[in-house]
Order: C-alpha cells, then structure tokens, then sequence
C-alpha cells in the first residue's frame, strides 16, 4: 500500500526517463535524499516538470511506498527559486558544486535535518550575493565533511596526535588531513598552513564569517579538500562544476 506524504526538498538532478517522464534526485527534509519520477515530465506544459528542476527548493507531495526505490511525485511547487544564481556564472558553478557535494556525500533515505537546513541556507546566501561564493563553498565544504564522517580535525595532529600549535605553520596532507609542525617536515604537506590561515579555517568551520582574507588561499583550499575527498571516498571523482 501506498501512503500520500509531503516534504520539502532541494533538487539535485534530473534526468529523462522513458518518452515523457523524468527521474530526479531530491534531498529531502522528511526522508533524507530519494530518488522520484514526474509522470509527463518532459512535455512542455509539465508544471511539475518545471517546478522540479536542480538548485530550486520545492514542496513535495508523493505517493510514498517503502519497498519502492523510486517514489511517485504527485505535485509540487516552488518554495525558493534563486533568480539571482541563475544570473551569475561564478555563483552558479557555486551552487552546483554544493548539489555536488549533497548528491556524492548522503545515501538514500538517511535524515539529517541540520545538514538539510545548512544545505538550503547555503544556497540562500550564495543567491544573496553579499559574501564571495569562494568563502560560502568552503564554509559548506568544511560543514557537510564534518555532517558526513569526514571531519578535519583541527585540535590534535592526525599522526601524532599532539595538541596543534595554533601560531606555527602546521600542514595539510590530504592522506591524513592537518599535521602539526613537526610531522609537516616528515609527511609529504600538500599545502602549508600558517597561523593566520588556521584561524581562518577554523572560523569557517564553527561558521563565522570572515573579514579578512587571501582569496587565492581559500581557493587552494578547495582544491586540498577536494583531494582529500577523492582519497578518502571511493568513486568520487572530483567536483565537475568546479572544472566549468
Ligand atoms: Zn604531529
């Protein structure tokens, strides 16, 4: 049997299936990430098909059956439309990266509302505009690592396991994540990290916002932990959006 159930959802992709219908990936505040079909949603007049796209925040009604991999969605409509993402090119590649991140980084039907409320917060904020994309990215990046099991540990070095020393240059190695001073001039250190760096870093992951800082840096950062998820998550293969 079949139950109707609602929940509000963030599109992460859409795909056609068969001559007129869709299949899309949502991650859901109710049910955690599922994948749904729109019956007719390809077809030009499809409400739902136009509600229902990646990056939008929608209201789901769906005929819900638990032995069923695919749900059935029966209606939807628009909670946030991101007009303003969808104007900008640096914004949007953004934005999609956190869909990225939202798709390779949750499995099916696993709830986490604080990271469903980060998710749609972020998204938000980067269709605001009044931060750089760059830092709101890694601010999530930092968030759905730590949501997810992958956290960087910023107290105690991953090998030794000494204290860290806030005011030295420390390391990032993307095998073993933060390394203290000493164990930085042992291991390979893909990226150094000096005292003012570490703050920054550690601002962004308790969710300050920062004043300062050097934009170049916080994009090598990107690049670290994307490495660093490459290592550690079998099959992922890279942010694509980012590559646009
Ligand atoms: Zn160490």
């Amino acid at each position: 049997m079949s139950e109707i159930v609602k929940t509000e959802g963030i599109v992460l992709s859409k795909l056609d299936y068969s001559d007129s219908s869709k299949i899309v990936s949502i991650y859901s505040e109710v049910f955690g990430k599922i994948s749904a079909i729109v019956k007719g949603g390809r077809g030009k007049n499809s409400k739902i098909g136009m509600v229902i796209d990646p990056l939008n925040i929608v209201n789901l009604v769906l005929y819900n059956k638990e032995q069923r991999e695919v749900q059935l969605i029966s209606s939807a409509e628009t909670v946030c439309y991101f007009s303003h993402l969808h104007d900008n090119f640096e914004r949007i590649k953004f934005a999609y990266s956190v869909l990225e991140l939202l798709k390779y980084l949750t499995v099916d039907n696993e709830i986490n509302g604080r990271l469903y409320k980060g998710s749609k917060k972020i998204l938000q904020l980067m269709d605001k505009g009044e931060e750089q994309p760059e830092i709101l990215f890694l601010k999530y990046f930092l968030f759905i690592l730590q949501e997810t099991g992958f956290e960087i540990q910023m107290s105690v070095c991953s090998i030794c396991h000494k204290v860290i020393e806030k005011e030295k240059t420390n390391g990032f190695n993307y095998e073993h994540g933060m390394l203290c001073n000493d164990c930085k001039n042992l291991y390979h250190t893909f990226l150094e990290i000096p005292g003012e760096l570490f703050e920054q870093i550690y601002s962004l992951k308790v969710g300050m916002k920062l004043k300062n800082y050097n934009l170049p840096a916080m994009k090598k950062l990107i690049f670290a932990l994307e490495k660093f998820l490459k290592y550690h998550l079998h099959g992922f293969n890279g942010i694509k959006s980012l590559q646009m």
